[in-house]
């Protein structure tokens, strides 16, 4: 295999770039970038690695979940804080039912650049280039707005911080403690079909939390504080290469604890797969459909092949229709090759549809159905699905149908907000969550 250096992944084919109109003004900005301090440590992603290598090992469950897209303005302490409540809320549902810990990886802090479908878009007779994320350039459908700005980079990772930095104050400061729980409470949530069994099972917890004291005479210290880690798509690669450090021998992508490829730039032979079978951080590749055995069996040897523990995670994302077809072969496939993998459904992006009103949605109905398939089939197949990735906000928006209540392509008008895809509301994000919890205890 040839040599791996943090810039040999610009001798291969790459996909889902922006062109930048100015070579000079782009290295200007990713030389500034890699003198930034980093987001996040090496330390900690080692620890993600341990973690995520305990869920393969089947001792606990994880849960990767946030935007779509993150966008600058949405940069806010609310909308952050509400997502790490759901989170928090959607976490204590799993622990509770899986009886087991959830390891919690925000899809959050970088998650600013989209792959796009087509590298340009025409509006009555006007070809643009594609929106590709706001780190890159912006939604209005103006020439200026749509051109790629080398500045949005180092915009994307200071607020990236920002975020970062509001979640880790969070967390110091007791904002997660097991011991109130009802803290985690979304005003608008009171009202949802699920509060009462919410309820329920936060004094149920409380209770428990409340016997273990008294019984043993000491405070639960570590039910005060949580890790939540950070993940987002490695996509635009002059961001993730600048964010590439040298820690002792190894290099690390200190922009995120997780980078993850996405599906339109999985190929083996990619720019994608080079950079990132060489970083020290866990990895996650989706896997959808059309991909060849032979393809995914590349991955694995490319991206791990010394088989490490917490290294690898496959993320599926078939869709409700295709899974029960696709999933079985993938998972014999990797089973036969030994390769210890983690395994996540991802019930989001096989499962997207187009409204009357040209609206991205999904079914809520879909995304359960194909996630439950997900539980089915790996466990007949004596494999074990070790986690979810999902695209969820605290938001009370109104962008994928149904759930409890039963939301119409119609009520989609109401409160949709996303920039690219539907996210779960907070609402069906915790009917999610119950609905594992039963499927996975069954
Ligand atoms: C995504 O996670 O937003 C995405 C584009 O997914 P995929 O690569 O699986 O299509
Ligand atoms: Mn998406």
């Amino acid at each position: 295999m040839s040599l791996w250096t943090p810039h040999s992944w610009r001798d291969r084919p790459i996909l889902q770039q922006p062109s930048y109109p100015d070579a000079d003004a782009l290295k200007r900005a990713t030389d500034t970038l890699a003198l930034r301090p980093p987001l996040v440590t090496s330390g900690e992603i080692d620890t993600l690695r341990a973690e995520l290598a305990a869920a393969a090992r089947g001792e606990c469950f994880v849960l990767q979940g946030g935007d779509c897209a993150e966008s600058f303005d949405e940069c806010r302490g609310d909308i952050i804080a509400n997502r790490l409540r759901v989170l928090l809320q959607m976490s204590l549902v799993l622990t509770h039912g899986l009886k087991q810990r959830v390891v919690r990886i925000g899809r959050f802090a970088g998650q600013y650049a989209k792959p796009r479908s087509a590298d340009t878009e025409t509006r009555d007779g006007v070809e643009l280039p594609s929106f590709r994320g706001d780190l890159v350039n912006a939604p209005e459908f103006t020439a200026e707005a749509r051109t790629p700005q080398p500045l949005r980079l180092l915009e994307g990772h200071a607020l990236a911080a920002l975020s970062l930095n509001h979640v880790r104050a969070l967390i110091d400061g007791g904002f997660a403690d097991l011991h109130h729980p009802e803290n985690w409470d979304l005003a608008w949530m009171q009202h949802t079909p699920h509060a009462q069994a919410y309820a329920r099972l936060v004094a149920e917890i409380e209770n428990a939390v409340g016997y273990f004291e008294t019984l043993s005479g000491q405070r639960l210290a570590h039910l005060d504080r949580i890790q939540l880690f950070s993940s987002h798509e490695a996509l635009v690669m002059e961001y993730e290469a600048a964010l590439t450090h040298a820690v002792g021998p190894d290099h690390y992508n200190l922009g995120c604890h997780m980078p993850w490829i996405g599906m339109r730039t999985a190929q083996p032979d990619g720019a994608h797969v080079e950079y990132c079978r060489g970083i020290a951080n866990p990895v996650g590749v989706k896997l959808g459909p059309g991909l060849s055995t032979d393809d995914v069996l590349r991955l694995l040897s490319l991206l791990d092949p010394q088989r490490t523990p917490g290294r690898l995670v496959l993320i599926h994302r078939f869709g409700h229709a295709r899974i029960e077809d696709e999933l079985p072969g993938l998972i014999e496939a990797v089973a036969a090759s030994g390769h210890p993998a983690l395994w996540l459904c991802d019930p989001m992006h096989g499962n997207t549809q187009t409204t009357g009103d040209g609206l991205k949605t999904r079914d809520f109905a879909h995304v359960l159905g194909e996630l439950l398939a997900a539980f089915r089939v790996h466990r007949q197949l004596g494999s074990r699905l070790g986690g979810v990735h999902l695209e969820l906000t605290g938001e009370n928006v109104t962008e994928c149908t149904g759930g409890a209540r039963a939301l119409s392509a119609e009520d989609l008008k109401q409160r949709y907000r996303s920039q690219v895809d539907p996210r779960l509301n907070g609402e069906q994000a915790l009917e999610l969550a119950m609905a594992i919890a039963t499927a996975a205890s069954d």
